[in-house]
């Protein structure tokens, strides 16, 4: 029965199955540009965009005027039946954004729906190629990858895996570069000062388990929410490449969270010259208005498919390429580049990099500032004498301060604790950036004083 129904002054029963059933959350009415408003009026800048989806900000008519339009003339057509010319014009657009190669894309509607397709399509490729004991996925500790049970297998978020370990593939996983500090990396990319091989240990698990068995390799070019905006060594994911060149390793980069701009270019590989078998894609491919991923496929892998299965990619779902996420998409592209957002992105990500690290000089509790354009993070350090917090209840604090950020867990092995996303729409500008500045610093020095509301605010986080 509805809640509508119910007298004013009867106990509504909450019907939400909310992530955290004990949680009182904030009613989101409105969303305006960067800002989301509650039930009470209160104003929150959105940080975070979302779930880093947002990233157009809100409110954006063409958008909703293509997806209207769309719903009248085609609102569904299954994809097994039919193509729609949204879903032809998308692709090609999104194909000539990509790395030259990869040319074919295929839909789905999430992330996570959007790397199981293509970890079940290095599969297929395999066994089209004569390859057929190749099944394992090699992910890393420091990477994400989605909630469904392969996804969740391949990445390497812990504390997401723990209470579904016995449902998870025995997938290997290695460990993901720190920051880069350009003088201290592993061996094999040719830098003095040593301190972690990580080329070595894939290397290792290839001989371990066998090359014959290792189907894929999947990482996040630059890390989002495991690591907190982690770029890693400029030779890394080439040396990677390398490897899995060397031993028919399927390449797929995971680009649900840096696609389309974020990282102040069009994919986040971009940064490194290098060109993945597959890269998968989400979230900002629509700035946040409908649900809409998919995989963009490199022509060696699609050639086989054709020949060898007769075109078949032997998966799919109900809602790949809706329509009307499509038109969601598509006018998206056309904002993109009729508003210049990745010149924004370049412009303000510069800018908010600079007011972080100055904020990072007088403030201890903030460890250095990293990542690329506007996906920016940095530890949330302890201060000796002060009080621990963890991300989740710093984010509550700053909420109640008026902005929204995105907070981490971070590394498995306890080295690294906390730390904080910065992931505003790709359209701020800089009087918004200054106002987000603002109220992180003053959440910080909150954080000293207001020692009452944050234990509240430590229960309740998550
Ligand atoms: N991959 C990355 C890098 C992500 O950041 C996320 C979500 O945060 C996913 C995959 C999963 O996407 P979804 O939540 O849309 O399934």
């Amino acid at each position: 029965m509805s809640n509508v129904a119910a007298p004013a002054e009867a106990p509504v029963r909450d019907h939400v199955f909310h992530r955290n059933l004990l949680k009182k959350y904030p009613v989101a009415v409105r969303a305006a540009g960067v800002y989301i408003f509650d039930s009470d009026g209160k104003a929150y800048l959105d940080a975070s965009s979302g779930a880093v989806a947002a990233n157009l900000g809100h409110g954006v008519q063409e958008i909703v005027d293509a997806m209207a339009a769309q719903a009248i003339q085609v609102a569904f057509a299954h994809t097994v039946r039919f193509e729609t010319p949204v879903m032809v014009e998308t692709a090609g657009r999104i194909a000539d954004l990509s790395p030259d190669g990869l040319e074919t894309v295929y839909f789905a509607s999430g992330g996570s729906e959007a790397n199981e397709a293509a970890m079940k399509l290095a599969r297929q490729f395999h066994l089209d190629s004569g390859r057929p004991g190749k099944h394992l996925v090699v992910g890393r500790w420091q990477s994400y990858h989605g909630n469904t049970l392969g996804a969740l297998s391949a990445g390497g978020d812990v504390g997401r895996r723990t209470s579904f370990s016995p449902m998870l593939a025995p997938y290997p996983h290695v460990s993901a570069p720190e920051n880069e500090p350009l003088e201290s990396v592993c061996p094999h990319l040719g830098s003095p000062g040593e301190q972690f091989d990580y080329i070595g240990e894939f290397e290792q698990v290839i001989a371990r388990v066998g090359a014959e068995n290792i189907s894929a390799f999947i990482c996040e070019a630059i890390v989002g929410s495991q690591q907190g905006a982690v770029v890693p060594h400029p030779k890394y994911l080439g040396r990677v490449r390398e490897l899995c060149d060397r031993h028919d390793i399927v390449l797929i980069v995971d680009e649900v969270m840096t696609g389309f701009g974020r990282t102040g270019k069009n994919f986040a590989v971009e940064h490194f010259g290098v060109t993945p078998d597959i890269i998968t894609f989400g979230k900002g491919v629509t700035g946040g208005y409908a649900p809409l991923s998919g995989m963009i496929v490199h022509d060696r892998i699609v050639d086989v498919i054709r020949e060898r299965s007769d075109g078949v990619f032997r998966h799919g779902y109900t809602y790949s390429g809706h329509p009307v996420c499509l038109a969601a998409g598509n006018a998206a592209l056309t904002y993109y580049t009729d508003n210049s957002v990745l010149e924004n992105v370049v412009a303000q990500g510069r800018y908010l990099r600079e007011k972080l690290d100055e904020l990072q000089a007088r403030q201890p509790r903030m460890g250095p500032v990293r990542g690329r354009g506007l996906l920016l993070g940095f530890d949330l350090l302890d201060v000796r004498g002060r009080r621990h917090i963890t991300s989740e209840a710093f984010n509550e604090m700053a909420m109640q301060n008026g902005a929204i950020f995105y907070p981490g867990k971070g590394r498995i092995d306890g080295i690294r604790g906390q730390h904080l996303l910065i992931a505003p729409p790709l359209t701020i500008q800089r009087v918004d950036i200054d106002l987000m500045v603002d109220i992180l610093e003053q959440t910080l020095t909150d954080v000293d004083v207001d020692v009452s509301s944050l234990i509240i605010n430590e229960r309740n986080a998550l």
